[in-house]
């Protein structure tokens, strides 16, 4: 799998060994693992590199987990980022703090590295299905992330890869509409730079390829918006 491609979490956490643990466990499952030791560099990197998923443990020195929870929440190129709490802390009443800041899961300490990994293939298939090898549908196209392969009703479609990320993207949220910046930041990555323009050309070879065999053009326009799927 390309770089790019692989799914990545960003562990926020000071206890070395730990964070040497939850690495080791996550780089085998194939995601791609960004760390961090305190807060401050935590904020840096969520904003650098915007991770498909983070790791907070609650006791952090400098800024705590539950305050960069919140800061992630009240940013809107952020907040769809699922984020998991880590805590020694199991009282209800810290659960429940933990939750209300908008963090998607919690986990007490001591956890199953195995249930660990579950809940976080969970949280990233709401979020970014095509990152746990999901087969996503729409109507009659269906792209399988395991494979690769794009299908539209019987005839398989081949894309170009700036294309296969394109459809990925509209196929983990059909309906919405997707601005031509927020669809270069996640197609070709906020350090390209790229002019929107680009957009339109492979947007253009996305229906091209997608109608090879007939069919409705599924890729609305929406004037002074972007683009949708469906
Ligand atoms: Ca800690």
């Amino acid at each position: 799998m390309p770089a790019d491609m692989q799914p990545s979490v960003l562990v926020v956490e000071d206890e070395t060994a730990q964070r040497e643990i939850l690495t080791y466990n996550l780089e085998g499952e194939g995601f791609r693992v960004i760390q961090a030791a305190d807060g401050n560099e935590a904020l840096l990197l969520i904003e650098e590199e915007t991770p498909d998923l983070i790791l907070l443990d609650w006791m952090l020195p400098g800024v705590s987990g539950i305050e960069i929870c919140r800061q992630i929440k009240v940013k809107p190129a952020l907040r769809m980022i699922p984020v998991i709490m880590l805590s020694a802390r199991s009282e209800e009443v810290d659960r429940v703090r933990g939750l209300e800041t908008g963090a998607d899961d919690y986990v007490v300490k001591p956890f199953s590295v195995i249930e660990l990994m579950a809940r976080v293939k969970a949280n990233l298939r709401r979020s970014r299905p095509s990152t746990v090898g999901e087969r996503l549908i729409f109507d009659d196209i269906l792209l399988d992330s395991e494979t690769h392969k794009v299908f539209r009703g019987e005839h398989e479609v081949r894309l170009g890869p700036t294309e296969y990320r394109l459809l990925t993207t509209f196929l983990e949220k059909p309906g919405r509409v997707w601005s031509r910046e927020q669809l270069l930041d996640r197609v070709w990555g906020r350090d390209i730079y790229v002019d929107t323009r680009t957009v339109d050309v492979h947007i253009g070879r996305l229906r091209k390829a997608l109608s090879r065999h007939g069919g409705d053009d599924p890729i609305r326009t929406v004037r002074g918006a972007g683009y949708a799927l469906g």
